[in-house]
This record gives C-alpha cells, sequence and structure tokens, in this order.
C-alpha cells in the first residue's frame, strides 16, 4: 500500500472522528493513483488508517478503516452485510429502504438503494468507482439482487472527474417496479425517477405525519406523492404539488393504484401557490413543506433562511388553530438549531404560536454517524398552532 502523508490539521480530524482529510491537508500523496487504496500516514509516520484517495476531489481521502489493515473482497463483502444486517433490524413495512447509506456505513461516497429485489447504487468517488464491479457481485451474493442499476447520473460525481451516467449492471431494468411501503404502493423508475427512483429518507416522517394529520391538507414539493398518499386516509381532502410534471405524473399514478379519491395533484410553483393561496386567504388544518435543498454550500445559508422563512410563514397564515405544520430541510448545512430559529421567526411574521410536536431526521436506515456531521442531513418539524 503507498503511504499518503496528512498534516497536522489533517491528522486532528481523523483523530476526532471524521473520515475525511482534505486536498489542502495531504503533505506528500506519495504517487498514489486516484481510486487506489492508501495507507494514510502523520508527519511522523504513525498509521492512521486506510482510506480511498482521490485525485480530484477536494475530498482527497476518506477513511475506510481506522485500522492500518489490508484491503481485500472481504473486507467489502462484511461492510455490505453489516449494512444488510443493520436494515434487518432497523426497517420494518417496507419493501424499499436505503441498504448503504455511504460514510454511516464505513463505506464512504456509496449509496445503495433497494427497491425489492432491485437495486440502484451511487459510486460518488474515485475508489468505490473501482470496486463497482465487486460491490455488484456482492449485492447478488449476499442479498439476492436481480437487477442492479447505476444511477451515476449525480452531478457531485464531476468534482472526482468522474462521468455523469445511468447503467444496467446486472439482469434487465424493469420499465417499471412497485415497491410497498408503509402498506401503499409506489411506482419505481430506476432509470429515470428523482434521486435513485424515489425518496426513501421522509419513510418514518410519513407515518409521523399521518398520525397528527386531519381535515384539508396541502402537500407542498410533494415529488411523487410520499406524505400525500400517507395523508389520505387521514384528511378530508389532499392538494399535492410540485413543480416536475414526470414527478406529477408519476404521483398521479400512486393515487390511482391506491384508490384514493380524494388527493388532487398538479404541477406548480410551490413558492407561486403559497403566496397566491395566503393572499386568496386560503385555509388548510395541515401543510407540508418538504422543499429541495436551498442551502448547498456555506455560502447560501442566508438565502437558504429567507426561503424558508417566507414559505414557513405563508403556510402558517393559513394554518387555524389546531392546525398541523410538517417543515422540513435536507440542507445538512442547515442545522436543527437554524431551522428551529428560522421558523419561529416566520411564527412571529405569521402571527402565530406554534407548539413542537416532534423533532424528527432522516428515517433509520439512513443512519447518522455521531462524529460525521455531514451524515445528518434531513430535520423534520411537526408543530401544531395554538
Ligand atoms: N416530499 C417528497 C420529496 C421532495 S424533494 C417525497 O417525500 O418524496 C423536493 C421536490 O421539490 C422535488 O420533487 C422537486 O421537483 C420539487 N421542487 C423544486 N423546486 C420547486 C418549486 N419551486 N415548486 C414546487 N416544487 C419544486
Amino acid at each position: 500500500m503507498r503511504e499518503v502523508r496528512v498534516s497536522k490539521k489533517g491528522a486532528d480530524r481523523l483523530l476526532s472522528g471524521h473520515v475525511w482529510v482534505f486536498a489542502s491537508d495531504v503533505e506528500h500523496s506519495g504517487g498514489a493513483q486516484g481510486g487506489e487504496v492508501v495507507k494514510v500516514v502523520d508527519a511522523k509516520g504513525r498509521g492512521l488508517g486506510v482510506a480511498h484517495y482521490s485525485s480530484a476531489s477536494q475530498i482527497a481521502l476518506r477513511l475506510l478503516s481506522p485500522q492500518v489493515e489490508l484491503i481485500g473482497r472481504d473486507f467489502l463483502k462484511a461492510r455490505l452485510r453489516a449494512a444488510l444486517d443493520f436494515r434487518r433490524r432497523m426497517v420494518s413495512g417496507s419493501e424499499a429502504y436505503r441498504l448503504v447509506h455511504a460514510e454511516a456505513d464505513q463505506l464512504p461516497a456509496l449509496v445503495v438503494d433497494r427497491y425489492g429485489d432491485c437495486f440502484a447504487l451511487q459510486t460518488l468517488s474515485q475508489g468505490m468507482e473501482r470496486w463497482q464491479s465487486e460491490i455488484v457481485k456482492a449485492l447478488v451474493e449476499l442479498a439476492g439482487a436481480r437487477t442492479v442499476v447505476a444511477r451515476n447520473d449525480a452531478p457531485v460525481r464531476q468534482k472526482e472527474n468522474l462521468p455523469r451516467e445511468t447503467k444496467v449492471l446486472v439482469g434487465e431494468a424493469p420499465a417499471e417496479t412497485e415497491v410497498t411501503m408503509n402498506g401503499l404502493r409506489f411506482r419505481v423508475d430506476l432509470l429515470r425517477g428523482q434521486k435513485t427512483g424515489i425518496y426513501l429518507d421522509q419513510r418514518e416522517n410519513y407515518q409521523a405525519a399521518a398520525r397528527h394529520a386531519h381535515g384539508k391538507a396541502l402537500d407542498c414539493f410533494t415529488s411523487t406523492g410520499g406524505f400525500a398518499l400517507h395523508l389520505a386516509s387521514r384528511c378530508e381532502s389532499v392538494e399535492g404539488v410540485d413543480s416536475s410534471r414526470e414527478a406529477i405524473a408519476q404521483a398521479e399514478e400512486n393515487r390511482k393504484r391506491n384508490a384514493f379519491s380524494n388527493i388532487a395533484f398538479k404541477i406548480a410553483d410551490a413558492f407561486d401557490l403559497l403566496a397566491g393561496y395566503c393572499g386568496a386567504q386560503r385555509r388548510f388544518d395541515t401543510i407540508v413543506l418538504d422543499p429541495p435543498a436551498f442551502a448547498k454550500s456555506k455560502a447560501q445559508l442566508e438565502g437558504a433562511a429567507r426561503g424558508y422563512r417566507e414559505i414557513n410563514a405563508r403556510a402558517m397564515r393559513m394554518l387555524p388553530a389546531g392546525g398541523i405544520l410538517v417543515t422540513c430541510s435536507c440542507s445538512h448545512h442547515f442545522s436543527e438549531a437554524m431551522l428551529m430559529e428560522t421558523v419561529a421567526a416566520a411564527a412571529l411574521e405569521a402571527g402565530k404560536r406554534m407548539r413542537v410536536l416532534e423533532r424528527r431526521t432522516q428515517a433509520s436506515d439512513h443512519p447518522i454517524l455521531l462524529t460525521v456531521p455531514e451524515t445528518h442531513y434531513l430535520k423534520c418539524l411537526i408543530l401544531e398552532v395554538l
């Protein structure tokens, strides 16, 4: 194994439990090639573990193990087996879940989502890209994968100088797949759906939202209808809104498959819709806000806060006493504290007193690694108007 020497700052970062070293903290790359497994050493030559090296990304090293150990096929298989065992313990009532959540499963930059016996993977670093065929073999062997597709169209691949592409790696990708989640049927488009097919991280929040929902509901940023479908059996009517034509077509298909006649989906810009409804003094009893990440970097935090505040204040204005607001942020830069502060400012602006019913996060199949804050990205607050 080649040795990559890191600065004191880089070493301290690893010793504090993080798993990344930035390129600026690499003192000597020891001739390592992009995607190679390397031994990480400090200035005195002490081993800090083994990592995947990237020749392009600002994240130059992603730790595979804090021990200096040989990394072969068995290592990868053991990690995948552990990921599978963890989901067997944590997930119930769903054929769809995240099987590998990258750093939090000690498989940095690897995402594997499971839809029944179809699997969609993303290899988001040069190192994981090199391991792709071994990962696929292990998925067939350990999890009985019938179909495996690579959804490597994610923009972050560009930071690794990797091409953006979607490929069928095993079997034939069915034109569509159907999964059951929380007793509801969802159509999945493995090759073209958002992310790797559908959003999986709100699975437990759907049920939590449904526990509190009532009356007339509005689901903003509904995508393929996750919240809307879960609310339908509890609410008189549900309106689901998204700006993506494809997502709404799929949401409508899901509505039909689950035979709900009280949901109406529509294509619209949620900012404009909220402004219009608010201006027209419309009333809803339950509103869900699950917007895309407004802050993709720290520089965007201020603008993000304005965006969250605007949509939350408008939603709150439309809720009567006893009304329920389910409000989410999926930007990991935007912390839960920031979201609470922003939502509090929105409540003051809207002249509402709100009580926090639940403070939630991403579903447990998207675990959070305590020392890697980036793995905690989804926040979901459920609030009630007093
Ligand atoms: N709630 C969804 C996930 C939402 S992801 C679920 O549980 O599956 C964010 C969604 O916001 C995406 O579907 C995207 O198409 C949509 N979106 C982005 N900008 C929008 C806008 N301005 N108005 C409405 N929808 C928007």
